[in-house]
């Protein structure tokens, strides 16, 4: 017998969903209720719209309804917002938001994905400054057109997060003078402090006025006036600090909301009402390595999702395994991407993990392949299991296809021994015979088997102000160009001759470019008896990039006599 469907929402997950439920079902009725005016944009390419990368605003529509009907016979209605759900009669009120007409629909089952909302905070004088938020369409035809009209103008972005900094580069690109300011020490969250320095270097060199540590607390007339003080001209005030999930549906037809504020599913996605499934920005979720019920508002995840409803509702079993928080984003010239847990994690929700870290800083092909680039990658692991919970890796080139091994290892219950031995694929346009995730394998097992101890970035000023004993191992010319303020040059083809001139009686925490010179150097003087030696994690170049940004933006004495970046 043929079953109704209707889905609240036609994005993301709402689209999926339908596009599965028709694929499963011939016969079923497919009714899918959009309260704006598209149904499934592409919210990922929205900031691209901006720089004119994605040059018209009607290219953000993948599919009209006309093709949702011909295409896969789904009624998709736009501009028609379901406004209540009678769950004891199945059937939802809709309202034609053009014409105000309402009407009702019964159904078998209800998918709900309505998405989430942008924050925007009752900020004191909030109506003295253009105030914009990107969730769709409209939303950001309405921007490109006002930052057009206005000429090259000031725009503050309010949030670090992977909407503000799309926002910003975007708008940067488009000639704009954009400030870009994020009330935490560091933008992007799923980053620790250290690798989001990177993109802070980069923010900073583009020309973006980053400001972090710092929050609004009021506007003025076209100004932005921060906490410390500060004022910014801004013509226009992006929102971009975040999301809540869109609840007031459910929670206004009684379904149960969780822990954070979200709509509470099963592990089939299924709603305190059995015949009431949701999916994507609304819900919560689990998370597989925290344990704990978190938020998630990701496609990935949301399309995931919605493929799984489809196949419950069609009586297949399926497997919840959790979610791990997969993401990649770009920052001008540089990609980042992270999953699983980072420091920053462990340390704000207090798990119980004793974990470790492993920093490398390889090329991302062969050194003779044009545009081989420095891929900055952490890898996080617990200690005495070496059980992979995480990872981050900053770079120019494809960083997301080391994070997606790692995501993959995570999934797989894999250690970083299984990551040192994996055999993966090799030509030097594309790699190393030994890929940055083995490298991360070879330090993390050495770190986990004891043979031997590192210092990070985040030491190196103590270090350097303490006057302890650090010693470069890089070649003299290298020295010569810029080094550690104090630090003492020993290169790597001279430590034998020189070993007299290394203490014995103190630390000695040993540097190169990356941190694997010094490595082979640590292990030659292991071997010859010293019992105190550090390998500086991520090296000069770690400690350039680490330094750079708070130098420039703060006026602090360098503990170089200049940075080198590659
Ligand atoms: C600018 C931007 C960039 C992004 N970039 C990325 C990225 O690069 N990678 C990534 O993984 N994720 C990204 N995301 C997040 C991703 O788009 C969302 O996680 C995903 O779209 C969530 O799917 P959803 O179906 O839950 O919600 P949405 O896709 O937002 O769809 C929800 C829809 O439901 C409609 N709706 C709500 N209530 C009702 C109602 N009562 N009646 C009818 N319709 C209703 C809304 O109008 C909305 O169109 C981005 C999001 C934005 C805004």
């Amino acid at each position: 017998m043929s079953k109704k469907y209707l889905i609240v929402g036609g994005v993301a997950g709402g689209a999926s969903t339908a596009a599965r439920l028709r694929r499963l079902g011939e016969e079923d009725q497919i009714i899918m209720f959009e309260r704006d005016p598209h149904v499934s944009f592409s919210n990922c390419c929205l900031p691209y719209h901006l720089s004119g990368t994605v040059e018209k605003a009607e290219s953000l529509v993948l599919m009209h309804p006309d093709k949702f009907l011909a295409q896969y016979n789904i009624d998709a209605r736009v501009h028609n917002e379901v406004i209540a759900i009678d769950r004891a009669k199945k059937e939802v009120t809709v309202k034609n938001t053009l014409t105000g007409e309402e009407y009702t629909e019964s159904y078998d089952k209800l998918i709900l994905s309505p998405g989430a909302n942008a924050i925007v905070p009752p900020i004191k004088g909030i109506e003295d400054v253009k105030v914009f938020t990107v969730r769709n369409v409209v939303d950001i035809d309405k921007l490109n057109k006002s930052v057009k009209a206005m000429g090259i103008s000031n725009i503050s972005v309010i949030g670090g997060g992977f909407i503000g900094v799309e926002v910003a580069e975007n708008l940067r690109e488009a000639g704009h003078n954009v400030t870009l300011i994020e009330a935490l020490p560091h933008i992007m969250k799923p980053f620790d402090y250290d690798m989001a320095q990177i993109l802070h270097k980069e923010m900073h060199d583009k020309g973006v006025n980053l400001i972090v540590g710092d929050k609004v607390s009021a506007f003025e007339k076209d100004i932005v006036v921060l906490e410390s003080g500060k004022k910014i001209e801004a013509g226009a005030v992006v929102m971009a600090i975040g999301v809540t999930p869109e609840t007031s549906l459910a929670a206004k037809a009684g379904l149960e909301l969780g822990e954070t504020g979200a709509i509470k599913v099963d592990q089939n996605y299924i709603t305190s009402d059995k015949d009431i499934y949701a999916v994507g920005d609304a819900i919560e979720v689990y998370h597989a390595l925290t344990g704990k019920i978190t938020r998630l508002p990701l496609a990935g995840p949301a399309q995931k999702q919605a493929r799984q409803v489809a196949d419950h509702i069609h009586g297949r079993i399926i497997r919840n395994t959790g979610f791990i928080g997969s993401s990649v984003v770009k920052c001008f010239d540089y990609n980042a991407a992270s999953v699983g847990l980072n420091e920053e994690m462990i340390e704000s929700l207090k798990l119980d993990i004793n974990y470790e870290v492993a920093k490398v800083i390889p090329g991302d092909k062969v050194g003779l392949m044009p545009g081989c680039e420095p891929l900055h990658f952490k890898l996080i692991f617990e200690v005495t299991t070496g059980k992979v919970l995480g990872a981050q890796a900053i770079g120019r080139g494809s960083v997301d296809k080391r994070v997606d091994i790692i995501a993959t290892a995570i999934k797989f219950g894999a250690t970083v021994d299984d990551l040192r031995d994996l055999e993966l694929c090799y030509a030097p346009p594309f790699g190393t015979a030994k890929d940055v995730v083995n490298f991360a394998g070879y330090v993390a097992t050495n770190l986990l088997h004891g043979e031997f101890k590192q210092v990070r970035e985040k030491d190196i000023r103590g270090l350097v102000e303490k006057g302890a004993c650090i010693i470069d191992v890089r070649e003299k010319d290298e020295y010569e160009l810029s080094h550690i303020i104090g630090a003492k040059n020993i290169p790597l083809s001279e430590i034998r001759q020189r070993i007299n001139e290394i203490p014995k009686d103190e630390p000695v925490y040993l540097h190169c470019r990356s941190a694997q010179r010094s490595y082979n150097a640590l292990m030659a003087l292991k071997h010859l008896g010293y019992e105190n030696v550090y390998n500086v994690s991520g090296g000069f170049m770690g400690i350039s990039f680490y330094e750079y940004f708070n130098d420039e933006t703060k006026g602090r004495e360098k503990i170089v006599t200049d940075y080198n970046f590659l």
